[in-house]
C-alpha cells in the first residue's frame, strides 16, 4: 500500500499566509517538499458551505478573493492551476450517502489557494474543490468524506483547509493564545494520535473550551474530511502546531 496518497489537513488562518514570509507558509512550503506528486488535488475548504453538496467540474477554475480588507497584493494572486472534470464525475459517483451536483460557478477560494499556492507553487496538478453541505450532520460528513478513501489509491490528494480552533469574534491580530485555546487545541491533538473520533464527532458534548474554539463549525468539519481518510496504521506528523491570534489554532496534520 506504499503508492497510497497522504491526506491532509492544513489550518490556513490569515489569508496573508499565502504571500508572507512567516512560520506557518514557511512549513507549509516545507511540508510541500516531501509529498509526492498526485495527478489531482481534491481541496475540501472551510470557505465553500453550500445546501447540497457540489463539486467544482470546470476546466479551468478561476481564483476566487472571499476575503476583505487585506493588502492589494493578495488580491493579485492567481492559483491557475486546471480543473478536472473527470475527477469531479468520480467523486459523484462513488459519494451514495448524499447527491453531490457539478459545479460551474465557483472555482479556488483562499481557503484552497493560499495553502496550495505554497505547497504546490507551480499550479499544475489539477484541482477540484468539493463544498460542505450545510444540511449533513457532523457524522455525515465523517460518512461521506469515508466515502472518497479509495481515490487515495488512484493518486489522488485530499487536502482539507480550515481550523480547529477558530473563533473569528474574540481573536486579536497578534502572537498569543487564550488558555482554553490551547487546552482544547491539546485535547484534539491527543485524540487525532489514538485514534479516537468519536469526541471529535461529539465536539458539542466536550465542554466549554470546545465551544469557546468551535464557534461555527465550518473551519472544524475540513478536520473531520481528513481524519475519516486514515488507515489504521497510517503514520500522522503535524507540520504545525500553533494557537496564533488568541483563537485560532494552526494545527496541520498530513497522514499517510
Ligand atoms: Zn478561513
Amino acid at each position: 500500500m506504499n503508492n497510497k496518497m497522504p491526506v491532509l489537513f492544513v489550518g490556513h488562518g490569515s489569508p496573508m499566509n499565502a504571500i508572507e514570509d512567516n512560520e506557518f507558509s514557511r512549513a507549509w512550503i516545507e511540508a510541500g517538499k516531501d509529498l509526492p506528486k498526485p495527478r489531482a488535488i481534491l481541496c475540501i475548504s472551510a470557505h465553500w458551505v453550500t445546501r447540497g453538496t457540489l463539486v467544482t467540474a470546470m476546466d479551468h477554475p478561476r481564483t476566487i478573493y472571499d476575503m476583505y480588507g487585506f493588502p492589494p497584493a493578495l488580491y493579485e494572486v492567481k492559483y491557475n492551476a486546471p480543473g478536472s472534470p473527470d475527477l469531479a464525475e468520480q467523486v459523484r459517483r462513488i459519494i451514495k450517502k448524499t447527491e453531490v451536483q457539478p459545479d460551474h460557478e465557483w472555482g479556488l477560494d483562499h481557503g484552497t489557494w493560499s495553502v496550495l499556492n505554497r505547497m504546490f507553487p507551480d499550479a499544475t496538478v489539477p484541482v477540484i474543490q468539493m463544498s460542505l453541505n450545510a444540511n449533513l450532520s457532523i457524522n455525515d460528513h465523517y460518512e461521506v468524506a469515508r466515502q472518497l478513501k479509495d481515490l487515495r489509491e488512484e493518486n489522488v490528494m485530499i487536502i482539507s483547509s480550515g481550523n480547529i480552533v477558530h473563533n473569528l469574534s474574540l481573536v486579536q491580530f497578534r502572537d498569543f493564545a487564550y488558555d482554553w485555546a490551547v487546552e482544547f487545541d491539546n485535547q484534539v491533538k491527543n485524540w487525532i494520535l489514538t485514534n479516537d473520533h468519536k469526541p471529535l464527532i461529539n465536539y458539542q458534548e466536550q465542554g466549554q473550551a470546545a465551544q469557546l474554539a468551535i464557534n461555527s463549525a465550518e473551519h472544524y468539519v475540513p478536520l473531520l474530511y481528513s481524519l475519516a481518510l486514515k488507515d489504521e496504521n497510517d503514520p500522522i506528523s503535524f507540520f504545525a502546531e500553533k494557537v496564533w491570534g488568541g483563537s485560532v489554532s494552526m494545527r496541520s496534520l498530513r497522514i499517510g
